[in-house]
């Protein structure tokens, strides 16, 4: 009796984790997650903030991968994330500058893909833990002349796994020190911290409270 109960359990328990030992959330339980809390809501940030730009680099094959990962060329990030990036993106046009997005909320199946790829955990997220991105709460982004559209000169480009990239990396050129300080001072004034690897990375503080979702962008616009 004791031998069968056993055998009933392992199914169970195999298909709520994946190989890495995580729950991910798909979309049935991401849309019962909105009712009970509306900020759990994935946000398309193109349709709600003015004049931002995407540049979304895994749906192109120009990214540390050299594939195509997305179909769809989309940034989204939860309410109160799309939120605080509405504030930061009307001080910056004040500036005559704006935000252009390279990547927001990743489905945890492409942290898996980078992870099987590179291995390097100092730049792709651990598949143990899932990556902020996956939650909704994080943003690779730059900033551009909101005249030129053009990118302002920084230390590295996205995604580069190079020393330059990490934020306190010194940097000669004076230009460059200041765009890299002008973002960062105008995310980290309305929620987010940079990481400490990647100039352009930043997570909103209290990711903590939303889950890690495996839900492609196809299915969010179903
Ligand atoms: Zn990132």
């Amino acid at each position: 009796m004791k031998y069968w109960i056993i055998f009933l359990l392992i199914p169970v328990y195999v298909s709520a984790q994946n190989k890495y030992g995580l729950t991910t959330m798909k979309l049935e339980e991401y849309k019962l997650s909105v009712q009970t809390n509306p900020d759990n809501e994935l946000v398309n940030l193109a349709e709600f903030i003015p004049g931002i730009v995407l540049e979304i680099g895994y749906a192109t094959p120009n990214n540390f991968t050299g594939k195509k990962i997305y179909t769809l060329a989309r940034a989204y990030a939860r309410k109160p994330v799309a939120e605080a990036l509405k504030k930061i993106q009307a001080d910056l046009q004040k500036q005559g500058l704006a935000l252009k997005i390279f990547d927001g909320y990743r489905p945890y199946s492409a942290t898996v893909l980078f992870y099987e790829t590179y291995h390097d955990t100092t730049y792709v997220a651990s598949p143990y833990k899932g990556s902020r991105h996956n939650r909704g709460c994080a943003l690779d982004l730059t900033l551009i002349d909101s005249n030129t559209g053009k990118e302002l000169p920084m230390p590295t480009e996205w995604d580069s796994f190079k020393k330059e990239a990490w934020p306190t990396t010194p940097v000669a050129d004076p230009v460059i020190r200041k765009n890299r300080k002008t973002l960062i001072d105008a995310m980290e004034k309305h929620g987010f911290k940079v990481n400490a690897s990647e100039w352009w990375h930043f997570d909103f503080v209290g990711w903590q409270k939303f889950a890690v979702m495996d839900i492609d962008f196809e299915e969010l616009e179903m």
